[in-house]
C-alpha cells in the first residue's frame, strides 16, 4: 500500500466516524516555545487547554512534522525520520479511552478490502501507563489482547506532556511485532527494533505544573474536559505494509536513495553499513530540508534557519563521503518534488524558489569546504613535517567552528592522509563551547523574543517531548 493511500484511508476511516478533516498546519506555527510543529496536536493546543472553544467535537488530520531531536537517530535506527507525517484523531471532550482504542483497533485490523490496513491482530501489542487499569481492561475487552501482550510502562514512556506546563495525560501505544529475525522476544520493553511503535493514543486530561508527571510528580489540576489526541506514524505503517526494512525504504523516501546511487555509482545495501547510513541520511534530509523551505524557512545561523542549514549541509557532506563532488541538491529536490507533490502541491508550484534556496546553500557550503580544506591541508603538511600523526583537537575545533566542518569530515580527510584526530580534545572544546552558550543563555533569562527562548532551550539540552521541540544542543554539522 502506497503512502498516499495510507493517509487517505486514515482520514476516510475517521470521517466515516463523524470526524471533521482538518488540513495540516504549516511546519512553522507562531509559538515562542516551538521550533517546528512536531505533532498533530500542536494546532489544537488552545482547544485542549480551554483557551478557545473547539470548532468541532472531533477532528482528524495528517500533520507534517519535523523533529530535530531525532536528527542524530536518522539512518541509524529503522524508524526515525526528521520529517514525517503524523496521522491523528482528536476528541475535544467527546469520546475518551474506549472510543480511541476502538477506532484505532478497527482501522489497523480491518481487512484491506474493508478500508483498513489488515494487520494481523496476533502481532499487535499495547502499552499502558503504570496503573491505568481502565486502559488495560479496554485493550482486553475491545481488542481481545491477551494480558501478556499489554505492557505497563512508567511515565517516561507512557505519560505525555509538552515538556512545559500545559496539557498532558497518560498514553497508550500500539506496537507491531516484526518477528524474531528483528530481535529479542518479550515485547516493546525488551526490544524496540523488533517491536515497532506505530501509534500513540494520549488520554489528555491533566494540567501539568512546573514538574512533570513523567518524573512521577502529580499534575496540578484537570483540564476542563477529557480529550483524545493520537498520532500514528504514516512512514512506519508504510514500512510494515510495504514489507521494507525501515522508514527510508518506503515509496516516498527511497527514490532519493536511488538518485544518490546513480550519482555515486555505489549501491545501497551492498554491505557497507557506513555507506547505507549516508544514503538514508541523504534521503531523509533532502525531504525534510525541502519541506522546511516550502514552509518559508531559509538557511541561516539562528534557530530554524540553522536547523535547515545543518540538514542541507549534512546531505552535501554525506554525498561527498560517497565520492560525489558535484553539486547535488537541485537533483535531489526534483526527486522529492516528484514523489511528494501529490500530497504537497506547493513543492511543484513553488519549485523554482525552493530549488534556488537549496542550490545557493550548497554553493556557500562548497566554498566554505574549499577554504577549510586548504587550512586542513596546510595543517596536515605541518604535522607530517614534524614527524607526528595526530591532528590536534583545537585544529578540528577550528575547522568546525570557523569553516563549519563536521567532525566526521575532518576524520575522513585525516584518514586519507594517514593521520588520526584527537577526537577527545575536540569534544572537550565542543563541551566548553556549549557550557559558554549555557552561561550566556542563563544571563539572558529575562529577555524576550525568539532567539532568547531558543538559547534558553538550547541550554537545557535536548529534551524528549511530544508537542514542543527544541534545537538539539549537539550539532552534528
Ligand atoms: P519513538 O519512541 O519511536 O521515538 P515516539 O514515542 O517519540 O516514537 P510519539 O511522540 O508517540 O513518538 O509520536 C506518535 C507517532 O509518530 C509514533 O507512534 C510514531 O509512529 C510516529 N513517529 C514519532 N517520531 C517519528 C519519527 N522521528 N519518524 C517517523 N515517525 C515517527
Ligand atoms: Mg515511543
Ligand atoms: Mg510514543
Ligand atoms: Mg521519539
Amino acid at each position: 500500500m502506497q503512502t498516499h493511500e495510507i493517509s487517505s484511508r486514515f482520514l476516510d476511516h475517521f470521517k466515516r466516524n463523524g470526524h471533521t478533516q482538518v488540513p495540516s498546519a504549516s511546519l512553522i506555527l507562531e509559538d515562542p516555545n516551538l521550533l517546528f510543529v512536531n505533532a498533530g496536536m500542536v494546532q489544537f493546543k488552545p482547544y485542549f487547554l480551554g483557551q478557545a472553544p473547539a470548532p468541532w467535537h472531533t477532528a482528524t488530520s495528517v500533520q507534517k512534522c519535523v523533529r530535530t531531536g531525532d536528527i542524530d537517530e536518522v539512518g541509524k535506527t529503522t524508524r526515525h525520520n526528521t520529517f514525517f507525517q503524523m496521522a491523528g484523531n482528536f476528541s475535544f471532550g467527546d469520546y475518551f479511552k474506549a472510543g480511541a482504542i476502538e477506532f484505532a483497533w478497527e482501522l489497523i485490523t480491518n481487512s484491506v478490502d474493508n478500508g483498513g490496513y489488515g494487520f494481523d491482530p496476533d502481532r499487535l501489542w499495547a502499552t499502558v501507563y503504570n496503573d491505568d487499569d481502565e486502559a488495560f481492561d479496554l485493550w482486553r475487552k475491545i481488542a481481545g489482547l491477551p494480558e501478556e501482550r499489554i505492557q505497563r510502562r512508567d511515565g517516561k514512556d507512557n505519560y505525555w506532556d509538552m515538556g512545559i506546563p500545559g496539557p498532558g495525560g497518560p498514553c497508550s501505544e500500539i506496537y507491531y511485532d516484526r518477528g524474531p529475525q528483528h530481535g529479542r522476544d518479550g515485547g516493546p520493553v525488551a526490544d524496540e527494533d523488533r517491536y515497532l511503535e506505530i501509534w500513540n493514543l494520549v488520554f489528555m486530561q491533566d494540567e501539568r505544573g512546573e514538574l512533570s508527571p513523567k518524573e512521577g510528580h502529580k499534575p496540578v489540576g484537570s483540564l476542563p474536559t477529557k480529550n483524545i489526541d493520537t498520532g500514528m506514524g504514516i512512514e512506519r505503517v508504510a514500512t510494515l505494509l510495504q514489507g521494507v526494512e525501515n522508514v527510508y525504504e518506503t515509496d516516498l523516501v527511497r527514490p532519493v536513495i536511488g538518485k544518490a546511487e546513480e550519482m555515486s555509482g555505489r549501491r545501497y545495501g551492498s554491505g557497507s553499513t557506513v555507506d547505507d547510513v549516508r544514503f538514508r541520511v541523504i534521503a531523509d534530509h533532502a525531504r525534510s530540508g525541502m519541506m522546511l523551505i516550502a514552509d518559508g524557512v531559509t538557511p541561516g545561523n539562528e534557530a530554524r534557519g540553522y536547523v535547515l542549514r545543518r540538514l542541507l549541509r549534512r546531505i552535501v557532506r554525506s554525498v561527498r563521503l560517497l565520492g560525489v563532488n558535484e553539486p547535488v541538491l537541485g537533483e535531489f529536490a526534483a526527486v522529492v518534488r516528484d514523489t511528494m507533490s501529490p500530497s504537497y502541491p506547493d513543492l511543484a508550484n513553488d519549485f523554482p524558489r525552493i530549488e534556488s534556496v537549496m542550490r545557493k546553500e550548497e554553493e556557500a557550503f562548497l566554498a566554505t569546504l574549499a577554504s577549510g580544506s586548504k587550512i586542513f591541508d596546510l595543517a596536515a603538511e605541518q604535522i607530517k613535517a614534524d614527524g607526528r600523526a595526530l591532528v590536534p583537537g583545537d585544529k578540528a575545533f577550528q575547522l568546525h567552528d570557523t569553516y563549519g566542518f563536521p567532525i566526521d569530515l575532518t576524520l575522513e580527510m585525516a584518514a586519507e592522509k594517514g593521520l588520526t584526530v584527537d577526537e577527545a580534545g575536540f569534544r572537550e572544546l565542543m563541551a566548553e563551547q556549549r557550557a559558554r552558550a549555557k552561561a550566556d543563555a542563563a544571563s539572558r533569562k529575562t529577555g524576550h523574543g525568539d532567539q532568547t527562548v531558543y538559547r534558553d532551550l538550547l541550554a537545557q539540552g535536548p529534551t524528549e517531548f511530544l508537542g514542543y521541540e527544541v534545537l538539539s544542543a549537539e550539532a552534528t554539522v
